[in-house]
């Protein structure tokens, strides 16, 4: 996390407006509006704390990227990595879009059929994906699944000859218990010993990673599933991590799986960064794309399909976290004390992200303060040294750029209720999560007789 004493600049509206989803703007007295909606009528509305999105901000956002898809590198497809924002509602806008979407297990793939996926635009992934799991995605017809280790290969083909024998025709690929069985498509995930600049938690490429095979052993798996009766290899899987914050690691990525031979499919991952503050400059979705596909041009076959996976990208930048201040105190350091904290954004915690906020009636300028969270850890500290004009308990902050891995991350700690999600475009708020009840915390216990 950055230092305190070096954090303190004051900053304009401007600047702040900036961090925030396009079209934000103050209202004539001051208030911040996002999604066209006033952020106070939204926290009136739905209490705090409060998820906002911008669902049309994302919408336009997945065309940039599918424009300069298909640009670059025509018949290209793109997936979203459902695990930024796992909830129904942006699964079915993600649907709604156009595009398929990665699942990491089984929960996300329930949350994805519930919005609408078509199943055949599904990838699996996961590095300990269980028999169920696999059950659940051969039965759904998921469209690829990404082979992770040999476990993944002997319980798929297990599950393959199970099917056969009891003649259901179900399993692994649609038809599989009949003699014409049709074989499920699978990846394999290969490490391609790419160490991307970002931190160390959500670095996946490099050598030594838990995710995917390192490639003399994905040497042997592509032989093994050459011979496969009842799995189809069609190409090769890499992701080299998430908040990256330079094209140039992805072109080495590329490079390095093309060593293991030509393949119909090349998923590439995702992991572009994004801006959560004012010195972060990430490469545009173009500059990533380009990056990708120029790389693919030297390497791959040009009749190859690429797919992308990006899922930070799509979403952090279009969310939102309002706050109300509850306490403030102290001088130096001086502590504004929210309503939320680690329960809702668990960035901080994990990987000392810094975020942006501002007081939403009093946009730009002020002193810094220590924004802290109300959970029981001094580590719960959301942003350190972030310049608040007067904040005042009663005054709702805003956070910005937290639409991926917040809500994904929320939880119970100190029985805190998960937010609710509202989205908003053009003025019109719509509640897409409720928040959740002091009833729901209670509902998974057994009572004793
Ligand atoms: N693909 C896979 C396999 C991932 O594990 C992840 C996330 O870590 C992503 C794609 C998306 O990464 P990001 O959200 O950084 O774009």
């Amino acid at each position: 996390m950055s230092d305190p004493l070096e954090a303190p600049v004051p900053t304009t509206a401007a600047e702040l407006l900036g961090l925030f989803p396009p079209g934000s703007r103050l209202d004539p007295d001051g208030e911040l509006v996002v999604g066209g909606c006033r952020l106070a009528d939204l926290a009136a509305a739905w209490g705090t704390p409060l998820f906002v999105i911008d669902d049309e901000a994302i919408g336009a956002q997945v065309r940039r990227f599918r424009q300069a898809l298909e640009l670059n590198w025509p018949g290209a497809r793109m997936v979203w990595a459902s695990k930024a924002f796992p909830c129904t509602a942006v699964y079915r806008l993600m649907a709604q879009q156009d595009i398929g979407v990665d699942v990491a297990g089984g929960g996300e793939l329930v949350m994805a059929l519930a919005g609408g996926v078509d199943p055949a635009r599904i990838v699996m992934h996961g590095n300990a994906k269980t028999t169920a799991e696999l059950t659940m995605a051969t039965e759904a017809g998921v469209g690829l699944i990404v082979i992770d280790n040999t476990d993944d290969i002997d319980r798929l083909e297990a599950l393959a000859s199970a099917s056969a024998s009891a003649g259901t025709g179900t399993g692994t690929g649609s038809g599989a218990g009949t003699k014409n069985a049709k074989k499920q498509p699978v990846l394999i995930r290969v490490i391609p010993d790419v160490k991307p600049d970002t931190y160390e938690a959500v670095a996946t490429g490099q050598a030594g990673s838990k995710f995917g095979l390192p490639i003399p052993a994905a040497r042997a798996a592509i032989e093994r599933l050459r011979r496969s009766k009842t799995l189809r290899l069609d190409g090769l899987h890499a992701h080299i991590g998430s908040q990256i914050m330079s094209a140039e690691p992805f072109a080495r990525e590329v490079e390095a799986i093309a060593a293991l031979g030509e393949f119909g499919v090349y998923n590439l991952g995702g992991g572009l960064g994004v801006r959560y503050t004012y010195d972060d400059h990430p490469p545009t979705p173009q500059e990533w794309i380009a990056a990708l596909t120029d790389a693919a041009k030297s390497h791959l076959p040009p009749d190859a399909q690429l797919i992308i996976e990006p899922g930070r990208s799509l979403v952090a930048p279009f969310g939102v976290t309002v706050y109300r201040v509850v306490s403030v105190k102290g001088e130096d350091p001086r502590f504004v004390a929210v309503d939320g904290g680690m329960a809702d954004n668990m960035e901080v915690a994990l990987y000392g992200q810094r975020f942006e906020a501002t007081v939403t009636s009093r946009v730009g300028g002020g002193s810094a303060v220590e924004l802290v969270g109300r959970h029981c850890e001094s580590g719960d500290r959301l942003i350190s040294g972030v310049p608040l004009r007067d904040p005042r308990p009663g005054d709702l902050v805003a956070v910005a750029v937290t639409g991926a891995y917040c809500y994904t991350l929320a939880n119970n700690y100190n029985g805190a209720l998960r937010p609710p999600v509202v989205f908003c475009h053009a003025g019109r708020p719509e509640l897409a999560v409720r928040r959740e009840t002091y009833d729901d915390l209670l509902a998974r216990d057994i009572s004793p007789d």
